[in-house]
């Protein structure tokens, strides 16, 4: 796992977006952004679950959250404005993001992959997250200390038979996190890297991995250190890396 103890108010003041916050890697990322002091945004597809999280931050006593339901499937390039515009009049600016958000599609041969949910899981997996970052880039110059993290797997780093257009998303994330990172390697107050979380527990992983005891698995809570450390200042001179939060 990788090692890292974040002071108890890494991210205060912090105005940090994830996406998928209501579920998984998402929630267990939202929450302990909270913990650590930051104001988290919680974007994802499903209201009531994201209502629980944000009950969840304010029982807890942690800043305040802000719901944003929006299905990034059906999302057009004007609900990213639409979007990045609610968020600067809010806040006037991003510290973070966090792509997290994304969907399995199905594990089968590319020869026979479905046409339809082929586009569906680029739609989600890629498209959003470009459409989200180059909307809400305007925010992140308005930041002192903006970072964005992008979230991989080893599949998107080494091609394995049946894991079709997942896999392939996931290889254009890293093409297209290392892509802003150059772009904006100039830009010392924003640095861009991904993360691969590795195997863990949740329905995603469930999902393609049945036969698998989910509990020999770390929850998401146990992948946060590498979460913490990137989103936080002392990440501050890395860019345009690809992380394993389980090394
Ligand atoms: P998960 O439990 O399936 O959670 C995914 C989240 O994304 C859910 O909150 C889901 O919302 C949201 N989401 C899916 N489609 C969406 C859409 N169209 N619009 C808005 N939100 C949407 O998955 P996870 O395992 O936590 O995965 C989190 C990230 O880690 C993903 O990028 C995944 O590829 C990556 N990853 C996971 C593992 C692993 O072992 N778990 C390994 C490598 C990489 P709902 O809750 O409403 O469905």
């Amino acid at each position: 796992m990788f090692e890292y103890t974040p002071s108890p108010t890494l991210l205060a003041k912090r105005i940090i977006l994830v996406t998928g916050a209501g579920d998984g890697i998402g929630r267990a990322a939202a929450k302990t952004f909270a913990a650590h002091g930051a104001t988290v945004i919680l974007l994802g597809r499903t209201t009531r679950k994201l209502e629980t999280i944000y009950d969840e931050i304010e029982q807890a006593g942690y800043p305040q959250a802000a719901i944003y339901p929006m299905n990034l499937e059906g999302a057009s390039p004007n609900d990213y404005e639409v979007l990045a515009n609610t968020l600067e009049n809010e806040f006037g600016q991003l510290d973070g993001l966090l792509h997290n958000a994304s969907v399995l599609g199905t594990l089968t041969p590319l020869e026979h992959y479905d046409i339809k949910l082929w586009y569906q899981v680029m739609q989600v997996n890629l498209n959003a997250p470009f459409l989200l970052t180059q909307t809400c880039l305007k925010l992140f110059k308005h930041a002192p200390d903006a970072s964005l993290i992008f979230t991989s797997s080893s599949v998107g780093r080494k091609g394995r038979a049946y894991w079709g257009a997942y896999s392939v998303s996931k290889f254009a994330i890293e093409g297209m996190m290392q892509i802003f990172a150059d772009e904006l390697e100039n830009d010392s107050t924003i640095r861009v890297n991904s993360i691969n979380p590795g195997a863990t527990r949740t329905s995603m992983r469930a999902t393609a991995y049945p036969g698998e005891d989910p509990m020999t698995l770390p929850p998401p809570e146990a992948i946060m250190p590498l979460y913490l450390y990137l989103m936080g200042p002392d990440s501050h001179e890395v860019n345009g890396q690809t992380l394993n939060a389980q090394d």
